[in-house]
């Protein structure tokens, strides 16, 4: 499957100098949609997790059919002030900014093997954090699975510990 022709490059969005890919005509493509769900899947699926979390909003794109598919539970991660129960939370920089991620409390227990699943790795900044918040739950991460991956942007040294995976690469 040519996924890339299924992407479109925005030049200088969101920011002068950031050139965003914009996964949206792969999700309005159904077939180039399910088959690319499908093969990040099957990674999952070889990894023996209990449970899928993604960071909002597009890690919800790409998490949550994958934790339906395999019947495991999918966990949210999002923006501080946006769930409404007990959180832990994390600060991180993104590739054009910076915010906080929050997880609720009690949603990852002490050794549940975890999948993070995010559209896309930049800088490693948000799966940075979203890893330092399923380890403060005690969860287990087993191994993060992204649509795409930035390969001319330095991230994998932040994430060298972790198994990762990517389905499209831009080098
Ligand atoms: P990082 O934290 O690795 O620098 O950036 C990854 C996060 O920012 C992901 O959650 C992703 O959704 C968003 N992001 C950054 N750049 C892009 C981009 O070019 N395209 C898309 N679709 N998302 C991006």
């Amino acid at each position: 499957m040519d996924y890339k022709a299924h992407i479109k490059i925005i030049d200088n969005y969101p920011k002068e100098g950031i050139q965003f890919k914009d996964i949206t005509p792969l999700l309005q493509n159904g077939p180039a949609y399910k088959k690319a769900i499908d093969e990040m899947t099957e990674y999952v699926k070889s990894k023996d997790v209990d449970i899928v979390v993604g960071p909002e909003a597009r890690g919800f794109v790409v998490g949550c059919p994958i934790a339906y598919s395999l019947e495991k539970s999918f966990v949210p991660v999002r923006k501080t002030g946006k769930l409404p129960r007990e959180v832990v939370t994390e600060d991180y920089g993104l590739e054009y900014g910076k915010d906080t991620l929050a997880i609720h409390a009690d949603s990852i227990k002490e050794g549940d093997r975890v999948i993070i699943t995010d559209d896309l790795l930049a800088t490693g900044g948000t799966i940075e954090a979203t890893i330092k918040l399923v380890e403060k739950l005690g969860g287990v991460v087993v191994g993060c699975a992204f649509l795409i991956e930035l390969q001319y942007i330095d991230s994998r040294a932040k994430i060298k510990d972790y198994d990762v995976f990517s389905l499209i690469r831009y080098s």
